[in-house]
């Protein structure tokens, strides 16, 4: 990791993605804002930044889902759980989520009736 950082344009969160992609690395969480945001709507965290959620997580997810959880929350976040607007009505998780910030909801895409 610290190799990494002193890389021009290397922050957290590609030294991250580089080594569990790249070095199938377990003990590492890539946060970008996707898992930022997500993880503070579910209130994993109450964070304002993803440095200060990358090493909240570490304290709050069990280890085995770490490298994983960028994948999982990305796809989440770019089709349901949206930075503006997401989309609550479809969420296979609405019932336990808080909704930390959420103001606005967007439309169902599931069929009606
Ligand atoms: S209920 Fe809404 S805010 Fe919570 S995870 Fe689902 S889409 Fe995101």
């Amino acid at each position: 990791m610290e190799e990494l950082l002193t890389l021009p344009g290397v922050g957290r969160k590609t030294a991250n993605l580089v080594l569990i992609l790249g070095f199938k690395s377990l003990r590492n969480i890539c946060v970008d804002i996707h898992v930022h945001r997500i993880s503070n709507r579910l209130g994993w965290v109450q964070t304002r930044t993803p440095e200060q959620t990358e090493q909240a997580l570490y304290e709050r997810v069990p280890a085995r889902w770490w490298p994983y959880l960028n994948l999982y929350l990305v796809t989440w976040g770019q089709n349901v759980c949206r930075p503006t607007h997401p989309r609550c009505g479809d969420c296979a998780v609405a019932g336990r989520c808080p909704r930390a910030g959420v103001t606005k909801v967007g439309k169902s895409r599931a069929p009606s009736g």
